[in-house]
């Protein structure tokens, strides 16, 4: 597992020479490894019973891509075509851009609404699916998420589970400078979700807690996951600049290499 997240970290350095983002996407590299190789039930991505998975933070795509690629449901080399004019590899997921994209994302505070709808479905159906959205922090400053929140504990959505992305940090600044919000805890409980916290980076940990959604019958789950921009990158760890610079091409070796001696 340590191993697949490194490579995903290893691809994201060679393909953020262009575009931004970086941060954003290495940030979530360890929650989405966890979720799409130890647990979520996806056997193809068109089958009818999979899990579901929203990335709503959208701008993080890159690691989204490269996830779906390491579990073979598009070619390795595609990534290759990241960003590429007429290529299928868009800044921000496209439904139908390459397999395994379930929603269209990128206007922040929406992948929440089309989970609840994804997983109302679901219960209608007598389907035993469960629908995971993966969120950021400075996203949950969207009034529509706590819409979606409202809706999902009266809708008793127990097969619905939000990850929020805690990395502290958002586009222009720590998401305390912009619009403090407690992501920690206190709003979710109000509004009817059990809450977990978890360090993101903690495959036994995340995995341990992902085992034991739904944490109370006939409420949504949420789990907050710490984590640190960048993670991966020493020198553009926890730095907001890391949301929007490519990463220069006389660094591509070194950060290589740093990661594979971390691990
Ligand atoms: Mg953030």
């Amino acid at each position: 597992m340590e191993k697949i997240s490194t490579e995903i970290r290893k691809r994201l350095v060679t393909m953020h020479q262009t575009g931004s983002h970086f941060g954003s996407a290495m940030s979530i590299v360890d929650i989405l490894t966890v979720l799409y190789f130890k647990i979520m039930n996806i056997p193809s991505p068109d089958d009818p019973d999979r899990d579901r998975f929203i990335l709503s933070k959208g701008h993080a795509t890159s690691a989204w891509y490269t996830t779906l690629a390491k579990k073979g449901f598009f070619p390795e080399e595609i990534l290759d075509t990241y960003l590429d004019d007429g290529g299928q590899l868009y800044g921000h997921p496209v439904r139908g851009g390459v397999p395994g994209v379930e929603a269209s994302t990128g206007s922040l505070g929406h992948g929440i609404n089309i989970g609840i709808g994804m997983a109302l479905a679901a219960q209608n159906d007598g389907k035993d699916y469960k629908v995971y959205v993966l969120m950021g922090d400075g996203e949950l400053q969207e009034g529509s998420v706590w819409e979606g929140a409202m809706l999902a504990s009266r809708l008793k959505l127990d097969n619905l589970v939000a990850i929020i992305d805690a990395n502290k940090l958002q586009g222009f600044d720590r998401v305390e400078n912009i619009q403090p919000i407690n992501t920690f805890r206190g709003k979710w409980e109000a509004f009817g979700w059990i809450v977990k916290e978890v360090d993101g980076h903690d495959h036994g940990e995340l995995e341990a807690t992902f085992h034991e959604v739904p944490f109370k019958s006939g409420c949504p789950s949420v789990v907050i996951a710490h984590t640190i921009k960048c993670k991966g990158v020493p020198e553009m760890e926890n730095k907001f600049e890391s949301h929007y610079l490519s990463v220069p091409k006389d660094k591509v070796e070194q950060y290589v290499k740093e990661l594979d001696e971390e691990r």
